[in-house]
């Protein structure tokens, strides 16, 4: 049977080799066998055989218009994720107080904003001379460390010998307590809270602080808890409760209940010094972290 597209297959070929072409023999060879199941009607025209082997390109480029489907159902989905986002937005633009969330957005640029504020009162204290005697005593001032965008505040004294040295609060024995009541205790890691002082200066010889150098150092106090809002504050110790509640009650006495500085709650527990000189108060220290987790909203681990 004369398949004229195998002529014309001989054709092409024979002018390919006369232009010394040869390379081309075996492909076109093994297309030829192919070929031969199809009668197609040419004029054994290379220009035609050419033509029809395009048109056996039609399939794959079928197949490259289904990929691009897919490419658009992808974009499709693409869109889904966009709409996603869309009322993700359309979220976060809801008022906190509606959601009960705070935009990740928001959450950044206020933490950057306290970060900012806080950077620059801890300027300020590096700089004041209020207390002539503790300025002449310290190594640095120890402004307080920790989460801006913290819920919860530890409030204690003053810094003492490894908080002078370091410039950080809670350092010492006394802080690796602490870091041990909240982490080990709270259940929640330590640089999710914001620890500080009633003073930011050590008192020479770790004494008590005077009335009036917390008097003086009280600003600084009140401007950080206002840059940072916390809901909660745990007084450690009676100079950080007294100071804060403007009280002359001893700590023993302010254990159990729960106080209000502005519209903060506030719980009212031991000094974790106070705790390394008598070990047997833990108890009462863990039934305080216990009443500040229940506030909080916390799980109790008994
Ligand atoms: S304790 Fe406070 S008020 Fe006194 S010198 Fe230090 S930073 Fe100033």
């Amino acid at each position: 049977m004369p398949y004229r597209i195998r002529n014309g297959l001989i054709d092409y070929l024979e002018i390919m080799q006369i232009a010394g072409v040869s390379e081309l023999g075996a492909p076109v060879l093994s297309d030829c066998v192919s070929a031969e199941i199809v009668p197609v009607k040419t004029d054994g025209n290379p220009t035609e055989i050419i033509e029809q082997q395009n048109q056996t390109n039609e399939i794959p480029n079928k197949n490259i218009e289904n990929i691009e489907n897919i490419e658009i159902n992808k974009n499709t989905e693409n869109n889904i994720n966009t709409e996603n986002i869309e009322n993700t937005k359309n979220i976060e633009q809801i008022p906190a107080e509606k959601t009960g969330e705070i935009a990740q957005d928001s959450l950044i640029a206020m933490s950057k904003s306290k970060i900012d504020l806080l950077q620059e009162l801890s300027q300020k204290v590096a700089q004041c001379a209020r207390c002539s005697e503790l300025v002449l005593n310290r190594t640095q001032t120890v402004f307080g460390a920790g989460n801006p965008d913290t819920q919860l505040v530890f409030l204690g004294e003053a810094p003492g010998v490894d908080e002078d040295k370091r410039g950080q609060p809670f350092v010492g024995r006394a802080g690796v307590l602490l870091s041990d009541i909240i982490t080990k205790g709270m259940k929640i890691r330590r640089e999710d809270v914001y620890i500080c002082n009633v003073l930011r200066c050590r008192p020479p010889g770790n004494r008590t602080p005077l009335p009036e150098e917390a008097e003086h150092c009280k600003p600084f106090l009140e401007q950080t808890l206002e840059i940072i809002k916390p809901k909660f504050i745990c007084c450690l110790g009676a100079v950080a409760a007294q100071n804060l509640l403007q009280t002359t009650m001893p700590v023993g006495s302010m254990r159990g209940n729960v106080y209000y500085y502005k519209d903060i709650k506030v719980i009212c527990t031991y000094h974790p010094a106070y705790l390394l000189r008598n070990p047997a108060i833990k108890k009462q220290t863990w039934e305080d972290i216990q009443l500040l987790m229940h506030e909080m909203g916390l799980t109790v681990n008994k």
